[in-house]
């Protein structure tokens, strides 16, 4: 790990004063959230598991992270996603190419069978307990270990700071780290983005982990996930020329909601940084090849 306990600093965007914590500088290829949910694997003693086992998208941040932790850990990584795009086969690019490198095993599986293979992963490694499932994007109990340790740093950056009212905020893909914070932090409002589907798609998500927090907010977005706009590749821009990269899936539409959310938001703000930068080649690449 590079940079910890990963630094608290201050931002400055579009006129607006905030604080960044920096969990993108814990280390190049894990998201700094991925990092945080993954802790309690990273705890586990190496000869007390011999493979990981997860699912979900081909360029997932989640994949990479689990493929170093294997790597750290010398454990076999067992992969399964829907079948890689052929550019992809002979071209390896960004987070699918890291996650090879590192070892990773992928299984593919033609889209429409892809629901079952991953029930039939579910089934078959519920007994083993030397091989370990995790759910597609880290969604999992075991997450509230490495969130409450990040809970804490801010619980004593706060007080140190003398900030009274803190909003918190980080974008949700499951919602899992949003969920966690907001139980481990119940003095703070967490304030958070629904980056795939809707709100309600958010809170069905994190029902299965928690009755939802009193203290978290969910702001919408009218971008649908991982999809290409003018206006995201410019918030991208726009922050980098602030001086910090962000990612250009769940960055842009929590920056730019946030900015809409921002004058009913009331005390400090600080954003939490989950990386996730590693998949900025291919995004930026897609956006290159667009019409
Ligand atoms: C995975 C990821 C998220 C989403 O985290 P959840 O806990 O699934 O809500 C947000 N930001 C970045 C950069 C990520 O890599």
């Amino acid at each position: 790990m590079q940079r910890f306990p990963a630094p608290f600093e201050p931002f400055r965007f579009e006129g607006r004063e905030l604080y960044l914590k920096r969990d993108d500088l814990i280390h190049p290829l894990f998201s700094g959230n991925k990092y945080r949910k993954l802790y309690a694997l990273l705890q586990t003693p190496y000869d007390a598991i011999d493979t990981l086992v997860s699912y979900g998208g081909i360029q997932s941040n989640a994949m990479l992270s689990i493929a170093v932790l294997c790597r750290l850990k010398g454990w076999r990584f067992e992969y399964t996603a829907k079948t890689a795009p052929r550019h992809l086969k002979s071209d390896p690019q960004g987070n699918y190419s890291h996650a090879m490198a590192l070892g990773m095993q992928l299984y593919e599986a033609h889209p429409t069978a892809y629901d079952a293979a991953v029930n039939a992963l579910k089934a078959r490694h519920n007994e083993n307990e030397r091989v370990r499932l995790i759910s597609q994007g880290g969604a999992d109990p075991a997450a509230q270990e490495g969130v409450s340790v990040l809970a804490e740093e801010i619980r004593q950056w706060q007080t140190a700071q003398g900030i009274e009212r803190l909003n918190v905020v980080t974008p949700s893909g499951t919602g899992t780290t949003a969920a966690y914070l907001a139980e481990s932090l119940p003095e703070c409002r967490i304030v958070t983005v629904a980056a795939v589907g809707d709100p309600a798609y958010l809170q069905r998500q994190i029902e299965t982990l928690m009755p939802i927090p009193q203290n978290l907010t969910i702001l919408s977005t009218p971008y649908r996930f991982g999809s290409l706009h003018e206006e995201l590749l410019q918030t991208y821009e726009k922050l980098k020329a602030a001086g910090v990269e962000f990612d250009l899936v769940y960055a842009p539409v929590t920056w730019l909601a946030l900015m809409e959310a921002w004058d009913e938001l009331e005390g400090e703000v600080l954003y939490v940084h989950s990386g996730g930068v590693s998949g900025n080649g291919t995004m930026l690449a897609r956006y290159a090849r667009r019409p």
